[in-house]
This record gives structure tokens, C-alpha cells and sequence, in this order.
């Protein structure tokens, strides 16, 4: 066996990757520097409301262990998911901070979330029964924090204004159970114009003096996301929820700058996510040849292409391509030449006129043609490269969606790399 330690570091693969980083030259590059830097810009941004960093679906695409690490190493004070299932997770990869799960578990997962302290949001009776036998099922002593959320408006989950009382009275009424948190969702906080936000702030007022009247007190208050932490002071309440600030994206265009423009928060937020690739090869094809899937991409001149391991399934939709999508190749754009693959696309280097880095009809007999480019050179799909940057919201503007989804859409099979303030570090994981 060889010792992994030993093995020399290539030009592209640290010796921290991950083997299927090596295995399979492309992955996404996580600054874990950003992603402290964003929580405390966030935290500096909300004082004295708390920060919670929301890691659901894996981190966003960027891995919840690492990230929930260094966003509780930058001022976050707890964490949140969606799924049981997420929060389990992080308590096998040893976080022991505060979990909020951001819906009522089923009764069944109950159990499991109670056992491994996480906090469950509680919004039906079904949901107080189930939290009740799981915290006298539970080995720990005392009684089991909760939180009950409130349907301020969105009408996607909490209780109604007017049934919430009695799930809090029933909360209230059990002895295995601590009321420690009282919160909403709200619907339109990125678009800072709309008074809906406003209303559902109301709503919300208005239940928790509506519970303190029948002398239930939750000592937590909480409504925002990252667009109501950054756009709405009047939403910071006790404590903020952000998950898309912390990776360093504004939640809408609309909100793009507000955080660097407000004098608390003293900075922009950093994206921590790159995606990269190495070329797996370079082809030289003639004028009028007609690349991948439909033969859809005609080449007007003689000119190079590149192979990129990365396709559909890593999450490279094929509209990505349709919408005139790019990628950087030694420092410049180039367009995905025909349609996404599942595995693989396919890109357009030009005949290597101009572009300064091959030269006319330079390299023509090796591994490259005109372009220059060779096998294992390096592929930017978000990121910088040069002085060129292609970025997330550049991809949810050509794809018609937000930031968000390009994000979570990076598929599990594409390694997650770890890198602190832009060197690598010693203990990069593969993602799930
Ligand atoms: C996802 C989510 C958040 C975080 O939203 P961002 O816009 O990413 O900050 C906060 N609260 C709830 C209930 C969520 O589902």
C-alpha cells in the first residue's frame, strides 16, 4: 500500500483532496474563511438579535459540518435545518451546538430528534403528544426544549392565529416539555417595498402578546430570514436566520449591496463557493462539425474543444447551455459548445486567435490545438479566474431562478474541497 501522506501533490489536486477528488478531477472549492467572515459581518449586522447560520440541504451545497463549524466559529450561536435527518447528521460529525429543526418532525422522527437534542418547531397537538413521549423515552434528564411556529401569512407551515394558543397551552401544560421559542416565516422580506412583511411582524406581536396574556412566555422571538436580517430592522428581533447571507449571496438582485452599504454591517458579504474542473481533453475539430447530444452546435471555423467531467447530474442543467451559458478557460469565457450531458459538457476554445495563450496556429501538433489548452487545465464553472468571474447569480439570471437552487443544485457526487482563506487546509471532506 502506498502511504496517501507520500503521495505527491499534483499541480491541481492538493494532497488534502478527497480520493474521489483525485479520482475524478472536478469539485467544489469551499472558502471556509468567507463563511466566518460572513457570520460575523452577519452577527455584527443583527446585535443584539443572535445569529443562527441555517445549514439545510447540506450547507446549501457547501457541506453543513465544515460549514456549520465555522459559522459557529464566527459569531453564529446556533444552527438550523429542515430534516431530522440533517441534524443527525451534523450530531455523527460531532457539532454539538443548539439544532433548530425548522419544521414539526413526524412522530416517528420525533424520538429520534429528542434523543439526539435537537430542537424540534412544534405546531399541531399531534406534535406536543409526539414530543411529550418522546422526552419520556429519552435517557436525559430534564425537560425538552421546543419551539412553536406561527403561519404568519406564508401558508406553508405553523399553526393558524387561531388554533396556535392551544398547542401553546398544551405545550405549556407538559412537564417534559419548555416552551423556549416563538417564531414565523416570512414571505416577501426580499422585496423590501412590500408591507407584507410588515403584517406578518404584526401577526406576530400580536400572538405573543396574545400567549402572554394567558402567561405563556417564550423567551425567544424570531422572524427573519437573511433578506428580513439585512432589509427589515424591525424583523431582527431576538434572533436572525440566515442561510444565503452566510454564503456570502445577497437573497434577491433587489437586496445586492444593502449589507455593504449598511454601516453596521461594514463590508460585503464573500462568496465561499467555487466549482472547478480540470479538462479531460482537447480536440481539434473543422469548420461545420456539430458537437454532442442533437448535433445543436456548428463550429464556423477550424477551432479546439475541451471535454469537462461535469454534466446534468452534477448539476449543470442543460439550459444552462441552451441560455448561452460559460465557462473560464485560462482566463477567459467560453461557451458550452451543444447540448449538457449527464457526465460531461462539452466547450468551445475557439481556434486561439486573440486569446494570447496559444497563439495563431501555435501547439497545432500537441496534446492541444490553436487554443492552447491542454488536458487537465484548469475549469471554472463559479468562480473567479484571472481577472475574469463567473457567478452564481449570474447563473441563476441566465437559468430564470434564484441562487439558491444553482447552489443546492451542485449534486452530492461532486466532492466538496475545503479551503481557508484560499489555501487549502489539512482535512478537506468528500461530500455526500
Ligand atoms: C431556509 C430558511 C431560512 C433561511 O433562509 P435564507 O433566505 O437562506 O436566509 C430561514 N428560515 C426558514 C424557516 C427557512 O426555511
Amino acid at each position: 500500500m502506498t502511504d496517501p501522506a507520500a503521495a505527491p501533490a499534483s499541480a491541481v489536486a492538493p494532497a488534502s483532496a478527497s480520493a474521489s477528488a483525485v479520482l475524478r478531477p472536478a469539485w467544489v472549492e469551499v472558502d471556509l474563511a468567507a463563511i466566518r467572515a460572513n457570520a460575523a459581518l452577519l452577527a455584527r449586522l443583527v446585535a443584539p438579535a443572535a445569529l443562527c447560520a441555517v445549514v439545510k440541504a447540506d450547507a446549501y451545497g457547501h457541506g453543513a459540518p465544515r460549514v456549520a463549524e465555522a459559522a459557529l466559529e464566527g459569531g453564529a450561536q446556533l444552527l438550523a435545518v429542515a430534516l431530522v435527518d440533517e441534524g443527525l447528521a451534523l450530531r455523527r460529525a460531532g457539532v454539538r451546538a443548539p439544532v433548530l429543526l425548522l419544521s414539526e418532525p413526524t412522530p416517528a422522527a420525533m424520538l429520534e430528534a429528542v434523543a439526539h437534542d435537537l430542537t424540534p418547531t412544534i405546531y399541531r397537538l399531534e406534535g406536543v403528544a409526539a414530543a411529550r413521549r418522546a422526552a419520556a423515552a429519552r435517557t436525559a434528564s430534564g425537560p425538552v426544549p421546543v419551539e412553536l411556529k406561527l403561519d404568519s401569512g406564508m401558508h406553508r407551515v405553523g399553526a393558524d392565529p387561531d388554533a396556535i394558543l392551544d398547542v401553546a397551552a398544551a405545550i405549556d401544560a407538559a412537564p417534559e416539555l419548555e416552551l423556549v421559542g416563538l417564531w414565523t416565516h416570512l414571505a416577501v422580506a426580499d422585496e423590501p417595498a412590500d408591507d407584507f412583511t410588515a403584517a406578518q411582524l404584526r401577526a406576530l406581536e400580536r400572538c405573543r402578546a396574545d400567549l402572554a396574556a394567558k402567561g405563556i412566555v417564550a423567551p425567544v422571538v424570531h422572524a427573519a430570514n437573511s433578506a428580513g436580517a439585512i432589509a427589515h430592522r424591525a424583523a431582527r428581533l431576538d434572533r436572525v436566520r440566515c442561510g444565503i447571507a452566510l454564503y456570502g449571496h445577497a437573497p434577491s438582485p433587489a437586496l445586492d449591496g444593502w449589507v455593504e452599504r449598511d454601516p453596521a454591517g461594514g463590508g460585503p458579504l464573500a462568496p465561499a463557493l467555487s466549482w472547478k474542473a480540470e479538462v479531460h481533453l482537447v480536440r481539434r475539430l473543422a469548420a461545420g462539425e456539430r458537437t454532442s447530444y442533437g448535433r445543436t452546435y456548428g463550429l464556423e471555423r477550424d477551432g479546439d474543444v475541451a471535454v469537462v467531467p461535469l454534466g446534468y447530474h452534477d448539476g449543470v442543467p442543460r439550459r444552462y447551455a441552451t441560455s448561452g451559458g460559460e465557462v473560464l478557460v485560462h482566463g477567459r469565457r467560453r461557451r458550452i459548445a451543444g447540448t449538457v450531458t449527464m457526465d460531461q459538457i462539452i466547450v468551445d476554445l475557439g481556434d486561439g486567435d486573440g486569446d494570447g495563450d496559444g497563439g495563431e496556429g501555435g501547439g497545432d501538433g500537441g496534446d492541444g490545438g490553436g487554443s492552447g489548452v491542454r488536458p487537465g487545465d484548469e475549469v471554472v464553472l463559479i468562480g473567479r479566474q484571472g481577472g475574469e468571474e463567473i457567478t452564481v447569480e449570474e447563473w441563476a439570471a441566465r437559468l430564470g431562478t434564484v441562487s439558491y437552487e444553482v447552489l443546492c443544485g451542485i449534486g452530492p457526487r461532486v466532492p466538496r474541497r475545503y479551503v481557508d482563506g484560499g489555501r487549502p487546509e489539512g482535512n478537506a471532506a468528500p461530500g455526500r
